[in-house]
């Protein structure tokens, strides 16, 4: 099955001059979802993974069914604000500006083993910024996992210490 074919590339979302990968498509498909879930799966086979960390919004959905797939649990790194009790922030540099995201500090403990999901690879400070607070939790980063790769955009080399598998590459 070719994944690619149902994603859409939308010119000038959201802002001109971005072309947006919407995987809304994907989502549309149970056959497409379920075959993107075994992939997933497939590149953690014979890795120790207690845990998968989902990144908002959109690491979400496959990043649950993963954690199901699996019979691991499922934790959300969320934007500020959004989750209650002791968290854990990390801040992380924009084009313009700074972003921050959060993860609940009892969510994952040392000796964890976590694989960092999210849908989209772009310029890689999201997902760079997650395996940071999972390490502040004390615990391992096996393996980043997305949906698709932006190649142009080079997140890989922000993530050089860690294993990462993509489903697809733009
Ligand atoms: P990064 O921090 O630049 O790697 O951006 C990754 C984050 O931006 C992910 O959480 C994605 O959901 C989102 N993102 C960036 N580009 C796209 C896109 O083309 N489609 C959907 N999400 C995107």
């Amino acid at each position: 099955m070719n994944l690619k074919k149902y994603i859409n590339d939308i010119p000038d979302f959201p802002k001109e001059g971005v072309v947006f990968k919407d995987i809304c498509p994907l989502l549309a498909s149970p056959k497409a979802t379920d075959y993107a879930v075994d992939l997933l799966a497939k590149g953690l086979h014979d890795i120790n993974v207690t845990k998968i960390v989902g990144i908002e919004s959109r690491g979400f959905l496959f990043g649950l069914a993963l954690a199901q797939k699996m019979g691991v649990s499922f934790v959300p790194i969320r934007k500020p604000g959004k989750l209650p009790g002791a968290i854990l922030q990390q801040k992380y540099a924009l084009e313009y500006g700074e972003d921050c995201i959060e993860i609940q500090e009892e969510a994952i403990q040392p000796g964890d083993y976590v694989v960092v999901h999210d849908d989209v690879l772009a310029t890689g400070g999201t997902a760079a910024a997650a395996c940071k607070l999972v390490e502040q939790c004390g615990a391992t980063v096996v393996q980043c996992n997305f949906l698709m790769e932006l190649g142009f955009l080079d997140g890989r080399s922000k993530l050089k210490q860690y294993h990462l598998h993509s489903l697809m590459h733009y």
